[in-house]
């Protein structure tokens, strides 16, 4: 059975961007733009990863990881968080909601597909090249 990621994240060019490497890649994408509904959707589809967005509408997304990180069914799920969030402090902040990963924004193609490889334990970029 194919791996599956959730992405949350309210930028439609950057949800499309992660959309599309993914699912080239064979992944099974659920998504939300919405992160009050996050919690809900990985409680639901039980993901093997999660990519989140910080800056959401009306919530962040360091909230969001909080509650995922506090909930016993779901805190072992990787999160890699991604922002355009620059500043070593917001580096630690986000860091220490206890997401695994952090990729800022814009993302080098090259290692967001090295960080998503190496939660998902497969080699998407070794997959990339046999598919061609
Ligand atoms: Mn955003």
């Amino acid at each position: 059975m194919s791996n599956t990621v959730l992405i949350v994240e309210d930028n439609d060019l950057n949800m499309k961007l992660f959309r599309d490497l993914l699912q080239t890649h064979g992944l099974n994408i659920i998504e939300t733009k919405n992160g009050f509904d996050a919690v809900t959707l990985a409680k639901t589809h039980l993901p093997n990863l999660i990519l989140m967005d910080i800056q959401l509408p009306g919530i962040s997304g360091i909230d969001v990881i909080r509650s995922i990180k506090a909930d016993p069914q779901l805190f072992s799920i990787p999160i890699i968080a991604i922002t355009a969030f620059a500043m070593k402090e917001d580096r630690d902040r986000i860091m220490e909601s206890g997401c695994e990963g952090y990729l800022p924004k814009p993302i080098s193609i090259s290692l967001f597909l090295d960080m998503v490889s190496k939660y998902l334990n497969i080699d998407l970029k070794a997959k990339g090249r046999n598919n061609e």
